[in-house]
């Protein structure tokens, strides 16, 4: 296999060696090597660290000449919605013009609106669409994308949406408790027709199921209903809670050992103290608390009390129209209370746990080559510039999949 040299960088930066997910005061340790070099074989990292160190290489190899540019691993989105057709520009503007969430609900808008036009499209578009919004995902450093379907609410359009998550290389996840479709009777008669009809072949494409608990969606009766059926069936859990009101989500995610609580934005003490003494990582979205107006999610207090966190985009028509983890580093030193480097290790090496990936998310030796060059001498533009032109280069699997070729 061919090897690739990234020689000259002006620093590399990865989050520290240690159990995923890291938490409390290892969250923010990075360690930055200054005037330094990459080395890939294949799809794999075989060293990292000073030019001083770098030795006499044999065999044939290409460079890549890294001055002025700092490498950071390939970002991780751990938390997107990509496979939907349509957009809601227009709820957009009347969401600017002052109307509410549920008046737009009420209206005919929100996810069933989405819903509408997703069982339109057919296989062959959602896979156009989702590639487009992957790409975009790659513009801006994200090398391992999650995508969940929940658009479909039918058979035959949630497993076309998982299917073109997978075919784009992304991690599928089953988000068939996202809404209930007009056709069906009620929450109860949903999920019981979900778990008989969709899991099965769900499960046979879908990593993880995820489910959406608020009040006038699922509550936690349903949601353990719809879990422990996805369990039964080999899926890893995730729950989307306390984005609007405290239903009971987050216990509900610790007893049942969810791998991710995504949203927060009104989880109180009680349950940051919960979430901090369990191994359920909470995932943190703060465009989607921007887009919305929300108060954003307690992410010092979690950190602070020992939580393992992570960053998403929440990529979505409706509530956080962006593909850029940059952009959600950016909120998160400027809304959340984080430092940068506590952001980095939220969305690379703690992402990829949330996903179950251990082979990413940090720059070591044996873990895959994905890495992505900054346009910048020091690493912290990444967060620093809000939505600079700051992803200079991105290496996925070894492969530059943008930047010079
Ligand atoms: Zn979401």
């Amino acid at each position: 296999m061919t090897q690739l040299l990234i020689r000259d960088l002006a620093q590399v930066v990865t989050p520290i060696t240690g159990q995923a997910p890291l938490r409390g005061r290892d969250l923010g340790r990075v360690e930055v090597v200054e005037n330094a070099y990459v080395l890939l074989d294949g799809d794999r990292i075989v060293s990292v660290g000073p030019m001083t160190a770098l030795g006499a290489l044999t065999g044939s190899r290409e460079e890549l000449d890294g001055r002025g540019l700092s490498a950071i691993p390939g970002l991780v989105d751990c938390h997107t919605h990509p496979a939907f057709a349509g957009d809601r520009v227009h709820e957009f503007a009347l969401r600017a013009g002052g109307a509410t969430y549920d008046e737009l609900l009420a209206a005919g808008g929100g996810i069933l609106s989405t819903t509408r036009a997703t069982r339109a499209a057919g296989q062959m578009a959602l896979d156009a669409f989702v590639a487009r919004h992957r790409d975009a995902m790659i513009a801006h450093g994200t090398t391992t994308f999650e995508g969940k379907s929940g658009y479909g609410l039918d058979r035959e359009t949630e497993v076309a949406q998982l299917t073109a998550i997978r075919d784009a290389g992304g991690i599928p996840t089953w988000l068939g408790a996202h809404a209930v479709p007009p056709e069906q009777p009620g929450a109860d008669a949903y999920v019981d027709w979900a778990i008989r009809e969709v899991l099965p072949e769900a499960a046979a494409i879908a990593v993880a199921a995820d489910v959406f608990v608020e009040r006038g969606t699922f509550d936690t009766a349903q949601a353990r209903r719809y879990l422990e059926a996805c369990r039964q069936r080999g899926l890893a859990l995730r729950l989307h809670g306390d984005q609007l009101s405290e239903m009971g989500a987050v216990p509900l995610a610790v007893e049942l050992r969810a791998r991710s609580i995504d949203h927060l934005e009104s989880t109180g003490a009680d349950g940051v103290a919960m979430l901090a003494a369990s191994g359920v990582v909470a995932v943190l979205l703060p465009i989607a608390a921007l887009y919305l107006g929300r108060p954003m999610p307690p992410a010092r207090a979690l950190v602070d009390a020992g939580a393992a966190i992570a960053l998403a985009t929440d990529f979505n028509p409706g509530s956080a129209y962006c593909e850029s983890l940059p952009v959600v580093c950016t909120l998160a030193c400027t809304q959340l209370g984080l430092t940068p480097e506590e952001a980095l290790a939220a969305c690379t090496v703690n992402a990829a746990h949330v996903l179950g990936l251990d082979d990413r998310g940090r720059l070591a030796p044996g873990l895959r080559a994905d890495v992505v060059l900054l346009d910048a001498t020091d690493w912290r533009h990444l967060a620093y510039h809000l939505a600079g032109d700051v992803v200079h280069t991105v290496i996925q699997g070894g492969q530059v999949v943008r930047g010079p070729a």
